[in-house]
């Protein structure tokens, strides 16, 4: 389940067998995670230089932590791991994780499902845990790769710029009435700022209503 998702670093605390043969079957193609695994003897020793610590929760408790769902969970992993260690635990198959091992949580995190039957697999929960993990840091790699690209997202007062122009020629090309103007620029902010023009796309948008001036001059 972690392998799919693009994670590798388990910690195992005080597993019964380790290592051993049928976990190793079942992991096929992602033994390496299990190989390369952590083991320790206790939660708290797994968590040593961890900054931020995520418990996982099939049932509510007394409402002792505050409770994420897994995309908030994802997000918080998300920023939290730019600063330093961040641990998302899970519990034991059968009973789950102890209230004491919840207190060393900042936070815990429940996937949403039935009510009366709110209990996954460990292994099924860790798959949903760590796809949204993925998902996440997709978005977030996306979103860097647009901000460092050569091409950088416009800034405000080069849109604010864009706009005036916008208004102006449009009014020179009797599409907007400056006596009756009915919310059209608004609308035509909220489309441009929709899209997060880069500087490229500004000067582009801008060099059309240049040329739309220029035209409409020659007329
Ligand atoms: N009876 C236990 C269930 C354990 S399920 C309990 O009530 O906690 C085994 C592990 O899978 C849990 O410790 C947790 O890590 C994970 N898990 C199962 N269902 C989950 C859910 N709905 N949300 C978050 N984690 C879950």
């Amino acid at each position: 389940a972690m392998k799919t998702m693009c994670q590798d670093r388990l910690y195992l605390v005080r597993p019964k067998f380790f290592p051993h043969d049928e976990a190793t079957a079942r992991a096929s193609g992602a033994d390496d995670v299990l190989a390369t695994a952590t083991l320790c003897d206790g939660l708290q020793e797994a968590l040593v230089g961890t900054r931020l610590v995520i418990g996982t929760t099939a049932r509510s408790r007394s409402l002792q932590w505050p409770l994420l769902n897994p995309r908030e969970c994802a997000e918080k992993v998300l920023q939290e791991s730019l600063q330093g260690e961040v641990a998302l635990v899970f519990g034991r198959e059968r009973s789950g994780l102890t209230n004491a091992e919840l207190d060393l949580c900042h936070y815990a995190v429940q996937i949403p499902c039935n009510p009366d039957y709110s209990s996954l697999n460990l292994a099924a929960a860790v798959q949903v845990l760590c796809y949204e993990l993925m998902m996440a840091s997709n978005a977030s790699e996306q979103q860097l790769y647009i901000h460092e690209d050569d091409d950088p997202v416009a800034s405000a007062d080069q849109v604010e710029q864009f706009f005036q122009h916008l208004e102006e020629t449009l009014i020179q090309i009797s599409f907007l009435d400056p006596q009756n103007p009915k919310h059209l620029i608004r609308r035509l902010r909220r489309l441009y700022n929709r899209a997060r023009p880069t500087q490229n796309e500004i000067n582009i948008l801008r060099g059309i209503l240049t040329e739309t001036q220029r035209a409409n001059k020659l007329e």
